[in-house]
This record gives structure tokens, C-alpha cells and sequence, in this order.
């Protein structure tokens, strides 16, 4: 099954209204959206029509909808009021993609702030996250996606192996995903310009959480080298990862039928190639004409 290649779209305006002619703009076959303001705590309540249009448009030209939850979260924050506004804000995002049909939620895996040790981080990630994920009883519920970050500060998770600790955290709940950001993955050292960096690295992902984890790719390339822990994301075959591992990536059997999302600068014609960017290192040459 071909990866389906799309991207993240605005939708400021209304999900139907400002997403759809975007996505098909940029020739996405798969979108990612945010259901609130990306880096606020506001849980707005939808609005139906839209909601309804976009749950259409998207059916119609079968791409699959992710939702992205706000930057805030943080489960392993030393601070209460962090902690407790993560939970409402999270389930607002889970509640709001099965509102419009989304297969997964992205969250970011935060960090131990204010010094506190990674156990007892970790040991809040499993008393706030878990229940969230015992909500997700109704077939329409969409996955979590646990996103790495670049390796900044405090994160609980940016190597592959990271992972591992935090699925045990949450028992390696059967609603639990991973969504791997190559820029990300990069920053924090994987090395996936190297020679088989890409096959290393993918490979080390399935050897920690498991088969059939792996839900969605954020493919992005980077302005940084390798381990400079910098989350600067940059078009694809632009920057220091280049376009040759994303080859590798479609390769690899974790990745197959998983879609990929571009979150990229450049608007919408920087958008627009790189999904054609990454639908020719997909389909290789016979396809392309090239
Ligand atoms: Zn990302
Ligand atoms: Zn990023």
C-alpha cells in the first residue's frame, strides 16, 4: 500500500472553508490540523457545519485527518497547573478529532521540568495520561501519537529508545501510536543521512515499541546538523537530511501504508513541492517520467 503524502493546513476561517482548498493545493492526500490555538490552553467548542463539510471533503477524497494537540502539554511538568490543564486540553483534541473523523491525535512527550528526576516524570505521564487513554473506548476514537522532540532541555523522549520507558509508563496501551518527526530524530542524533542511518534508525523504533506502532511521519528536514538539537524544520532535500534517506524511508516495511505530513516552511508553493517532492521519491523514477 502506497504512503499517502500530505501535509499540515490552516485552518483559520473554518476546517472546510480554509482546509480543503488548501489540501488540495498542495496535492495532500493526508492532512494534519489543529483543533485549538497551537500554543494557548482555549478548548473552543466546534462548529457542526464545518465540522460536518470537512468530515465529507476529506471522505470523499479518502485522506486520512490527524489532529495535532497544543504545544503546551506537558505531562511531566513539575507544575500542577501544567499537569492539569494538559488532561482538559488533550481530551479536548481526542474529542475533537473523533468529532471530525481523525485516526490520530499527535502529542508531544514533554519533559521533566524544574529538575525533578525522569521516574518521577514518567510516574506523572502514567497517572495523567493513562486514564485519557481508557477513554478511548469508541471505535470512531482516534490513536495517540507520542511525538519525540529535537532533544531540547529536559525531554522525556528524543531517541528511539526513549520510547521505551515512556509506552511502559502507559502499559503499552493498545491506543498508543508514535508519530516519528525526521527533523526531530535528526536533531536529536539519529544520523539519517548517514549510510542505512534511516533503515538504523527505523529499525531501532519497531525493536522498541514494537510492529504496527509507527501511525504517522512529520517529514521535514532540517537547517541543522545531525545531534544539534534544534527543532528548525526545512523543505525537503533542502536541508542537512536530504532528499535521499526519505527514499529509504518508503523502503522500509515499519513504514508501509503509514502517511507522511510535511510541516514545512514556504507557504503554499513551498508546500505543494514538497509533497511533490516526496511523491517522486516515492513512486521512483518509472512513475515520474524522470
Ligand atoms: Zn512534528
Ligand atoms: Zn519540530
Amino acid at each position: 500500500m502506497r504512503n499517502p503524502v500530505g501535509g499540515h493546513i490552516p485552518v483559520a476561517g473554518g476546517l472546510a472553508k480554509t482546509g480543503l482548498p488548501y489540501a488540495a493545493e498542495m496535492g495532500a492526500e493526508a492532512v494534519q490540523v489543529f483543533v485549538a490555538n497551537p500554543r494557548g490552553w482555549a478548548t473552543p467548542a466546534g462548529d457542526p457545519k464545518q465540522d460536518e463539510a470537512f468530515r465529507a471533503g476529506c471522505a470523499a477524497r479518502s485522506l486520512p485527518v490527524y489532529v495535532h494537540a497544543p504545544y503546551l502539554i506537558n505531562f511531566g511538568s513539575h507544575t500542577e497547573a501544567t499537569a492539569e490543564r494538559s488532561v482538559e486540553s488533550l481530551r479536548h483534541s481526542l474529542r475533537r478529532g473523533r468529532d471530525i473523523g481523525a485516526r490520530g491525535v499527535v502529542v508531544h512527550t514533554g519533559a521533566a521540568t524544574g529538575g525533578r528526576p525522569r521516574s518521577e516524570a514518567l510516574a506523572q505521564v502514567r497517572e495523567r495520561l493513562l486514564p485519557l487513554l481508557d477513554e478511548l473506548t469508541h471505535e470512531d476514537d482516534p490513536w495517540l501519537l507520542l511525538e519525540g522532540t529535537a532533544g531540547q532541555g529536559a525531554s522525556l523522549c528524543s531517541r528511539m529508545a526513549d520510547l521505551g520507558p515512556y509506552f511502559d509508563a502507559l502499559d503499552r496501551h493498545p491506543k498508543l501510536g508514535v508519530c516519528l518527526d525526521t527533523c526531530h530524530v535528526f536533531a536529536a542524533g539519529h544520523d539519517l543521512a548517514g549510510p542505512g542511518g534511516m533503515k538504523q534508525t527505523l529499525d531501532e523504533l519497531v525493536s522498541v515499541v514494537g510492529e504496527g506502532r509507527l501511525k504517522l511521519i512529520h517529514a521535514n528536514d532540517s537547517k541543522d546538523v545531525v545531534g544539534a538539537h534544534k527543532d528548525r524544520h526545512e523543505n525537503i532535500g533542502s536541508g542537512h537530511i536530504g532528499a535521499e534517506p526519505f527514499r529509504e524511508l518508503f523502503a522500509h516495511p515499519a513504514t508501509e501504508g503509514v502517511p507522511l505530513t510535511i510541516e514545512t516552511p514556504g507557504g503554499k508553493e513551498g508546500h505543494a513541492a514538497d509533497v511533490a517532492r516526496l511523491k517522486a521519491l516515492r513512486d521512483g523514477p518509472e512513475e515520474t517520467g524522470a
